[in-house]
């Protein structure tokens, strides 16, 4: 099969031939119909201090896919040939403590797949059938391809009470507009989003942010003061851009018992300023990945209550062009670039 691989340690992917992977008695393999590219992706493909630290040469990277069941192992319950799934990118070990309390989203001996193991930038993909999730048929491939992507921003978004608080989202990347998005159809009063690209901060606005708000040229608190008749601060904070500047200036904006989500990865150590998470009472919660499988069966009912995420995919590739996909990723001026594998 046709698969792309990190197969050198420097900058770039390739594409490959792979024997087709065999499931075990517990796995399904998937025919995958489509694979977006994350932001880990672009780290992998830019062969950064983190990449070339994590993934080991040659590894099939991607994680964010969707497919259709093209054959399972013989313990496998609840899924047919043909379904249409997506699926979790994290494979949990099941027998540490969080694992057998059911907070899989916890387990220290976590796998990333297309990280760890072979990934979707391929013809065919193998997971454990416990980390499938089928695609309800009202759900379309495109939207179905993100999941893993929206999955951030649901599970981020969903962390504190949203109805009628006023949140702010730093980092206009694509989850952090997913997230605006999600804010915005939960009945969030305003959602202001920041960034310091204005291609992006006007996606934001066209997926339901109240103001985006260009950082670089406008001062985030006036904004809100004058535009928005804000006058306490802002009561949920959804940190998406890994921004230590942006971070800051959340913590200075927050209200009094203000509640921040945590889900961007600073490339190195951040100082923030402790004293205001104190005398604030801030509230500050990290995130990683999506609860398995909660935050799944949200996305799915988001998307069928009307959440429209179309939008935010911008590009599309056949496979053969994955290369105008990645420079698509590596502009910043996209949001989701989505690679169709079956052409
Ligand atoms: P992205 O890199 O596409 O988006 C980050 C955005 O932040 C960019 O648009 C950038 O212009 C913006 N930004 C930079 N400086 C800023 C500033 N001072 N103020 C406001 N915005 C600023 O990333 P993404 O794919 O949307 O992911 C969002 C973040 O979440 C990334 O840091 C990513 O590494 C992280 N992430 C975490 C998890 C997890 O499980 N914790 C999972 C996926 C992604
Ligand atoms: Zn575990």
């Amino acid at each position: 099969m046709k698969a792309l691989s990190k197969s050198q340690a420097q900058v770039g992917i390739w594409m490959t031939d792979q024997p087709v992977p065999t499931p075990g008695p517990n796995d399904l393999l998937i025919r995958v119909r489509k694979s977006s590219i994350c932001g880990t992706d672009v780290h992998i493909y830019n062969w950064d201090a983190w990449a070339s630290q994590t993934i080991p040469v040659p590894m099939v990277v991607g994680h964010e896919y969707m497919g259709v069941v093209e054959d399972m192992g013989s313990e496998v319950r609840g899924f047919s040939v043909g379904d249409r799934v997506s699926g979790e990118g994290h494979i949990t070990c099941g027998h540490c403590r969080n694992c057998r309390a059911g907070r899989r989203h916890l387990c220290r001996n976590t796998l990333g797949v297309g990280v760890n193991r072979p990934g979707s930038f391929a013809e065919y993909l193998v997971i454990p059938a416990f980390n499938a999730f089928k695609i309800p048929d009202d759900i379309p491939d495109d939207v179905a391809a993100i999941f893993d992507p929206f999955g951030n921003a649901v599970h981020t978004a969903l962390s504190f009470d949203l109805v009628g608080e006023d949140v702010l989202i730093t980092g206009a990347g694509p989850i952090g507009i997913m997230a605006a998005a999600v804010a915005r159809h939960v009945g969030a009063r305003n959602v202001v989003i920041t960034d310091v690209n204005d291609y992006r901060l006007d996606l934001a606005r066209n997926m339901g942010a109240t103001r985006a708000v260009n950082v670089a040229r406008e001062d985030l608190w006036t904004v809100a003061q004058t535009e928005l008749g804000m006058t306490e601060g802002f009561d949920v904070g959804l940190e998406m851009s890994g921004n230590g500047a942006a971070f800051n200036q959340m913590i200075k904006t927050m209200n009094h018992g203000g509640k921040i989500a945590l889900l961007g990865i600073p490339s190195a150590g951040v100082s923030i300023d402790w004293n205001d998470v104190i005398f604030k009472g801030l509230i500050i919660k990290g995130i990683y990945g999506r609860e398995m499988f909660e935050t799944w069966y949200k996305m799915a009912a988001l998307v069928q209550s009307g959440l429209d995420l179309t939008p935010i995919i911008t590009h599309h590739y056949g496979i053969r062009d994955f290369q105008q996909g990645f420079d698509a990723m590596l502009s910043g001026q996209s949001g989701k670039v989505i690679l169709n594998w079956e052409q």
